[in-house]
């Protein structure tokens, strides 16, 4: 760009007084905006191991980052969450889990603020972690509510993260499940898992929890609370919630009958009786007491044994589901059977193929192309 530029005018001999200098010009084999957009999406992310010594040094807001990593459906951002998950994995394990269940309404918020200030205040360190794998269909999650919780969301000893609300209830499992790693390397002794008492859901609950903790109400038969026999089976404790006011007696009533109720389940391998309270979580009375209840559990079970058994039978059922899991995401995401299941799914509607011929084709299609 010389004097006689005719671009710039003002650099002819008219215009004497003026001059524009020749600027820098951009390579242009740089599209620069892709560049500005990709370091705009990434800039939040860090190296692996600066999560890790965040998380190992108690910071909460890399803890909460490195979660959400956990959380997210991209790959890179998978790529990362996992390699955090097997660095923290050996800090890992030194805390009790708790699953905490029972229907919508009968008081879990309220218990789990009164159980964590109890706890909280003797020193421990919880997180509060949901599966609610309904959340993302009914989009407002009935366990991410903000307004839940308010007095423990304040407690600097205690962190809430809602449900991760992404998928099948496989992945919002697994999802928990590495949240649950991330906490105890982050130095939290105590996790409660809540899950709403009505679904498939306390199963996956059971398969990470040490403890498992059914809140029930007095006075509403079993059917109306939606519990079904195998969540009571699965029951180290049934806490009969709400036992104030004139609700007291029914309580004690109710304790009786599924103290008697209990009775009939064969003693499982931990040699524990389920235990039935009652308690207020509104007037914080019977906390204390179901509190002890637990600690004496976990001083049984690691006395005989069970509590790691309990924990390894864990690593090993989460390790089958693990490789279910991979297996369905990798055959669904696979770009040739998510071009072909449409036209299977109509050919067996048609009665053109059966189930059975057309899953075989569609596995075999499936293999072939890897
Ligand atoms: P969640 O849906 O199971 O989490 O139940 P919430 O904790 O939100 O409680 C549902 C309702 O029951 C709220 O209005 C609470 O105030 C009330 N509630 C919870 N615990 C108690 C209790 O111990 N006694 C009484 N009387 N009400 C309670």
């Amino acid at each position: 760009m010389g004097k006689n530029d005719p671009r710039h005018i003002e650099n002819t001999p008219e215009f004497k007084a003026l001059a524009v200098n020749k600027g820098v010009e951009q390579p242009s084999s740089v599209n620069s905006d892709a560049v500005k957009s990709f370091l705009k999406k990434n800039r939040k992310l860090l190296l692996p191991e600066e999560y890790v010594n965040g998380i190992l040094a108690g910071d909460i807001p890399l803890l909460s980052k490195a979660v959400t990593l956990i959380e997210s459906s991209r790959a890179e951002h998978q790529e990362i969450a996992q390699e955090i998950v097997e660095r923290c994995l050996p800090h890992s394990g030194n805390s009790i889990r708790i699953g905490i269940t029972g229907v919508p309404g009968v008081g879990k918020s309220t218990f789990i603020e009164a159980l964590g200030g109890h706890i909280t205040s003797g020193g421990s360190k919880l997180a509060v972690l949901a599966i609610d794998p309904s959340s993302e269909r009914s989009k407002g999650s009935i366990l991410g509510d903000k307004t839940r919780m308010e007095e423990l969301a304040g407690n600097p000893n205690a962190y809430i993260r809602p449900s991760p609300s992404a998928g099948s209830l496989g992945g919002v499992a697994r999802k928990t499940r590495e949240t649950i790693i991330l906490c105890e390397a982050a130095g939290f002794d105590t996790i409660f898992i809540e899950t709403v008492g009505v679904g498939q859901s306390e199963t996956a609950v059971h398969s990470m929890t040490d403890f498992f903790l059914l809140l029930m109400l007095a006075g509403a038969g079993d059917e109306l609370q939606g519990i079904k026999r195998g969540i009571m089976e699965m029951a180290d404790a049934i806490a009969i919630n709400k036992a104030d006011g004139n609700n007291i007696e029914k309580a004690d009533l109710a304790k009786t009958q599924y103290i008697n109720a209990l009775h009939l389940f064969p003693l499982s391998e931990s040699k524990w009786k389920p235990k039935v309270l009652t308690c207020s979580a509104v007037e914080k009375t019977g906390i204390s007491e179901i509190w002890e209840m637990i600690g004496e559990y976990h001083k049984n079970t690691s006395y005989n044994g069970f509590f790691i058994q309990r924990r390894n039978e864990q690593a090993k059922y989460w390790m089958y589901e693990t490789i279910n899991e991979q297996l369905k995401q990798g055959f669904y995401q696979n770009p040739l059977i998510r071009k072909e299941l449409a036209r299977f799914e109509k050919k067996v509607l048609n009665e053109e193929a059966s189930s059975f011929a057309a899953a075989k084709e569609l596995l075999e299609k499936y293999y072939k192309s890897r």
